[in-house]
């Protein structure tokens, strides 16, 4: 019980130093200052292993934050399909729209994580043999819909006008 009080006042108190001084803020000025004193490290945006590298982040980008790098040695995934190319996202050019992730074929056809998020993609592990063995379940329509978006870089642009 004394416990319980103990955090139920030092809750009370935390809030009201945040009300009154806003302890807790955290300005553009403060992020900028920590980012150029190095106390932020940045995040991985691409998950370069499990990435298939169709190359539908970067046809989908609105920004065009996102370029391919080619592989020195392409890698085989699974026979006939190989990885030629990683995808490399310029964090200076993104507007957070989540595209890329949504759009990203792992997530939008298969439901996984996908290989790449703007802020942080994360720890992806994924069995791509296993995976990519799998039929897709996923409605004609839907499947229609996101294939133009991976496959045709200007469709976008085509939509805005
Ligand atoms: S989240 Fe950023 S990188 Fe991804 S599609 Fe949108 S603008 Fe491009
Ligand atoms: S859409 Fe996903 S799988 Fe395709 S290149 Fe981009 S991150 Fe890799």
């Amino acid at each position: 019980m004394k416990n319980f009080i103990r955090v139920f006042l030092e809750g009370i108190i935390n809030n009201v130093k945040r009300i009154i001084f806003a302890a807790d803020r955290v300005t553009d000025m403060d992020i900028r200052n920590r980012i150029l004193e190095g106390r932020v490290t940045p995040t991985d945006k691409v998950a370069e292993v499990p990435c298939i590298g169709c190359g539908g982040c970067s046809n989908v980008c609105p920004t065009e934050a996102i370029y391919m790098l080619d592989l020195d040695e392409p890698v085989e995934i699974i026979e006939g399909m190989v990885k030629k190319q990683i995808p490399v996202l310029n964090s200076e050019k993104c507007i957070t729209c989540y595209y890329c992730h949504d759009f990203c074929p792992l997530y939008a056809l298969f439901g996984k994580a996908g290989t790449i998020h703007p802020n942080d993609v994360g720890e992806v592990e994924l069995d791509l043999i296993e995976l990519l063995e799998k039929p897709i379940k996923i409605s004609d329509d839907k499947l229609v819909f996101i294939s133009q978006y991976l496959s045709d870089s200007t469709i976008i642009k085509k939509r805005e006008t």
